[in-house]
């Protein structure tokens, strides 16, 4: 095992994509062994010292960030095995999400979660329940989750497959240690919002299987340190393209199209509905993205992508899995749809290939890494929100944003995954004064978002930075059943300290 106290060695794991300030620790270690990270967390328990696990820190709410005691990085637990004929590949939690991309595509393999950033890891991708663009189509990282390892904080061992496990119909989840103990927990019993995407608190249903409480429970219940995940036939292609609209009302109508084609939402067909009006056969609008970039997005990523045309009012990135077979049928409907919903076709970007894909990806990740920069130019805090509503309140939940807005007279962007109805509105404060006023910007958003009833955090999480908008979204009792959770798993509670919810509810 690793372990170092120097202070240059810790300095960069103080803080993560959130800039958060004030991070501080005395030791990091950085085991290479699951039985390694288990002795050091059976020490730091004995002692009470507070352990923060690190992934990538590419998380944008400081979950990684701690607080004193130490760090414990995964980033040595690296190991991938893949198994073709099942379909499954076992993972250690420092894998590099590009890196098991990139490993199972050679065995013509497909693992879908993609939350845009993808040198974060597969460990900090199950704790935060990572989702991204793909994920309309395909759900997110619980999807594929069907075994983990999670070392608890006496560094009792938890080897759990999905079904293994399972509350019983009072709530009770028992599940047993690796040496044979056995542990009780009382499922909250809040109701989940009725969205697409939500990462607040920890997860809840009817006969709750002990994988998917570990899912998206940012460091607080265990440290993952292996995974096996299940994985799809690798798309033959994809058909892509970046579509610029005049019109915003057109740009929404279109996304309804998308939506409402989506097989799991069938529209009504008509006898001979699968022919186009040129007489041509239709293939079905079957989406696996659909993302969003405001007018202000263009023009921000227009720094960066000079090709991108001006004086639109937003554009959609589109995808599509296709084969040699039917990507002509293809071209064709989608043209048949952007032709309906006036879209600038002659300005928009389409291809098949995977280079000019992969550039397409690059323009979406470049709107975020932009805002990233260009808040840390101006010297100030990343003020973006992750909420969730239904599809049936997105465009007055997008009214909304845009009115507060466009009034404040502070710089924004507006962008991300509009197929889950789940977008981020980014705000870009100059001075001191601005990043007050959009603080309270930020906090109409969220009580507006909640009193539609979505969810406060879609896919980032809640970490540090966003616990009081948890607090807001459940309330007392709630926050209270879930530190019952985590005392049953971590009594001492020195996992994840200050994550989801203060530090007050685990000594109430
Ligand atoms: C430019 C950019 C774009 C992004 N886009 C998206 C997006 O589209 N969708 C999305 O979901 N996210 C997005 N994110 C956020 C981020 O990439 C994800 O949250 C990612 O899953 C975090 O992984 P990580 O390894 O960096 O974890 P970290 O940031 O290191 O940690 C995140 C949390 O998980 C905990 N953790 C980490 N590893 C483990 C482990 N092995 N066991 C237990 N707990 C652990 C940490 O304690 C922390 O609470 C984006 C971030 C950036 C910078």
């Amino acid at each position: 095992m690793q372990t170092r106290t120097q202070f240059e060695d810790i300095q960069n794991y103080l803080t993560d994509a959130s800039n958060m300030p004030g991070g501080r620790a005395e030791k990091l270690f950085v085991p290479a062994t699951s039985a390694a990270v288990a002795e050091i967390l059976r020490e730091a328990n004995a002692e009470g010292t507070p352990v923060t696990v690190s992934g990538a820190r590419t998380g944008t709410v400081g979950g990684a960030v701690p607080f004193g005691g130490c760090v414990l990085s995964l980033e040595k637990l690296d190991g991938i095995t893949v198994d073709p004929d099942k379909k499954v590949v076992k993972v250690g939690a420092g894998v590099i999400l590009g890196d098991l991309q990139k490993e199972v595509e050679r065995h013509g393999l497909f693992y879908p979660p993609d939350p845009t950033e993808w040198s974060c890891q597969i460990g900090g991708n199950i704790a935060t329940n990572a989702s991204g663009a793909r994920s309309f189509k395909y759900g997110a990282t619980r999807e594929y989750a069907r075994a983990l390892r999670v070392v608890l904080a006496d560094g009792d061992i938890l080897s759990i497959e999905r079904g293994e496990f399972i509350a019983d119909p009072d709530g009770v989840l028992r599940v047993k240690t690796d040496k044979g103990n056995a542990i009780e927990i009382k499922v909250p019993t809040y109701e989940r919002p009725n969205v697409r995407k939500n990462v607040s608190g920890y997860f809840n249903s009817d006969r709750l299987d002990a994988v998917d409480l570990f899912i998206g429970s940012e460091g607080t219940l265990g440290v993952i340190v292996e995974a096996e995940l299940s994985l799809l036939e690798k798309p033959k292609g994809f058909f892509s393209g970046i579509v610029f609209f005049p019109e915003e009302s057109d740009l929404l109508t279109f996304v309804d199209a998308v939506r409402n084609a989506l097989p799991k939402h069938p529209v009504a067909t008509a006898p001979g509905s699968d022919k186009r009006a040129d007489g041509g056969v239709r293939v079905p609008i079957d989406a696996t993205l659909l993302e969003y970039f405001d007018a202000n997005s263009l023009k921000l990523i227009s720094e960066k992508f000079p090709e991108t045309p001006s004086g639109m009012a937003g554009a959609i990135f589109f995808e599509q899995e296709t084969t040699a077979e039917n990507e002509d049928a293809l071209l064709g409907s989608w043209n048949e749809l952007l032709e309906r919903h006036n879209a600038a076709e002659s300005a928009s970007w389409f291809t098949t290939n995977e280079q000019d894909l992969g550039k397409m990806r690059e323009f979406r990740h470049a709107l975020p890494v932009t805002v990233n920069e260009r808040v840390v130019r101006n010297k100030q805090k990343k003020i973006g929100t992750d909420m969730a509503v239904q599809d049936d309140k997105f465009a007055s939940f997008l009214r909304f944003y845009k009115d507060i807005l466009e009034s404040s007279g502070i710089e924004f962007v507006i962008f991300g995954h509009i197929g889950d109805s789940h977008l981020h509105a980014n705000l870009l404060p100059k001075n001191e004064a601005e990043a007050t006023r959009s603080r309270q910007i930020y906090g109409r958003c969220i009580a507006q978002a909640i009193m539609l009833g979505g969810c406060v955090s879609a896919e980032h999480g809640i970490g540090k930075l966003k616990r009081n908008y948890l607090a807001a979204m459940m309330g007392e009792r709630y926050l209270n059943e879930m530190a019952e959770v985590k005392r049953a798993l971590d009594p001492k509670g020195i996992l994840g300290r200050g994550n989801v919810f203060s530090e007050a509810y685990l000594t109430a």
